[in-house]
């Protein structure tokens, strides 16, 4: 049995809470795309985590934690985070590595701070991990999978030809110092020490796997409005955050994966660039931001601060839509328990005409939000276990919200535990 756990807005949703939950009954978690340029944030009994490459499942014993070859591979920061997890007495977790996953190289991350200083306002927000200058790479074909470590004389070549085009970039474009093809091979040489217990062939042992009835979790990074395709392009991510890209990221069928599990947060925010049509500023914001997640709204990557607003039905129908949803997991409805009236954004007002459908990019960003304020409930709810046990306002907030985007909210996050879950039968649910 395969399922995904994937992110309905911009990311930042509560997937790493969801994924850790979820990974208790699961054997296998694989990430699938994107690199070390966002985070989950997990909390257990061995402390408070912030994980860029690792799978949310590294915790438990019983888990195989798997890098597909989707992922942008950044080995260095592989190795130094298995390190600093088992430096917290986190036993060493089974992990696996795609012989086809590539690798981020030291030169991907250095484009990707030229870039962005040569953009300069007109900058992407990148983190500067990497990840475009990655997967452009990958897919002019100039990249390096893990198996090509292991293959001396190719390395060599390959490096030395793949040098001689990046120099010519570094040098008129960026105006940046050039870089030594033989400092790049013993790099990689190191890298490929550091890989090398982990490197397997992730597809077939999938494969066995859901021969052998594991249960095997997709963990998705960022979230549907981050999609290359079917985002807010090009404020965009650069590999696909969607539930159907796990079946390539992972190497397996697209029918084995049954369960969509798309994590929705109770209100929103957003890191980086693009339009963001519910967005709230000033003291509104910051309030939220503050009292948000666990311990504040900030990137669990970057620590910068995150931009807020109220939870977006138009956004979250259509993230839903393209993920596929079978459960949506609505997370971090705790945190709304200060407030008298709660706004949500049923609509978008473009050019006079209200829409409950997500627009295209250049309409996106003349969308106003059209609000509807519900009563807010005004109590702490954490702890609280049985749906029917919460107050009646919260119950109408999230019956209400699973109305406009038409998914059934069949989990409910009101903490950041483990066990902070609340499970509900939705009517929407289908049998
Ligand atoms: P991810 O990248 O989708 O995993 O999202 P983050 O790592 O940004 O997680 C969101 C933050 O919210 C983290 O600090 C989590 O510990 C925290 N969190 C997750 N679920 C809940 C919840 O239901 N309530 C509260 N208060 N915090 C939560």
């Amino acid at each position: 049995m395969v399922k995904a756990v994937v992110g309905a807005n911009w990311g930042d949703e509560g997937k790493g809470k969801i994924t850790d939950m979820m990974a208790e009954k699961a054997d296998v978690i694989v990430r699938f795309q994107g690199g070390a340029n966002a985070g989950h944030t997990i909390v257990n009994c061995y402390g408070k985590f912030a994980l860029h490459t690792l799978p949310s499942g590294v915790f438990y014993g019983h888990t195989t934690s798997v890098i597909g070859n989707g992922v942008a591979l950044n080995i260095p920061l592989l190795f130094k985070e298995i390190q600093s997890i088992v430096e917290r007495n986190v036993p060493m977790p089974k992990i696996l590595v795609s012989d086809r996953a590539q690798i981020v190289m030291p030169y991907h991350i250095l484009f990707d701070q030229y870039e962005e200083e040569r953009l300069g306002g007109k900058s992407f927000g990148s983190t500067k991990s990497g990840i475009a200058p990655f997967y452009s790479d990958k897919y002019a074909k100039i990249g390096f999978q893990v198996n090509e470590l292991f293959d001396d004389e190719g390395l060599a070549e390959k490096v030395k030809s793949v040098c001689a085009v990046k120099n010519v970039i570094l040098k008129h474009l960026y105006n940046k110092p050039e870089i030594d093809p033989d400092e790049l091979l013993s790099t990689l040489h190191e890298y490929r020490n550091m890989v090398e217990p982990y490197v397997c062939d992730v597809s077939a042992f999938l494969h066995q796997a859901m021969k052998d009835g594991k249960t095997i979790l997709l963990e998705g990074q960022l979230g549907t409005l981050k999609d290359p395709d079917h985002g807010i392009y090009p404020m965009v991510t650069s590999s696909s955050t969607l539930a159907a890209f796990g079946a390539i990221g992972a190497g397996i069928p697209p029918y084995e994966i049954k369960q969509v599990v798309t994590v929705c947060k109770a209100y929103s925010s957003a890191v980086g660039a693009g339009a963001f049509v519910s967005e709230i500023f000033g003291d509104e914001a910051d309030e939220l931001r503050r009292r948000g997640g666990d311990g504040g709204e900030y990137g669990a990557t970057t620590g910068r601060p995150r931009r807020m607003g109220w939870f977006d039905c138009v956004a979250s129908k259509y993230g839903c839509r393209l993920q596929g949803t079978t459960d949506v997991a609505f997370t971090v409805l705790d945190v709304l328990g200060y407030l008298d009236e709660i706004p949500v954004c049923v609509g978008y007002d473009i050019d006079g005409k209200v829409t409950t459908d997500f627009p295209v990019t250049h309409l996106l960003e003349k969308a106003k939000p059209v609000l509807r304020t519900l009563p807010g409930w005004k109590c702490d709810i954490r702890g609280i276990t049985k749906y029917e046990d919460l107050p009646e306002n919260c119950r109408n907030y999230i019956e209400f919200i699973e109305k406009q985007i038409g998914y059934p909210i069949t989990m409910i996050s009101n903490g950041p535990r483990r066990q902070d879950i609340i499970y509900r039968e939705s009517p929407l649910k289908k049998a």
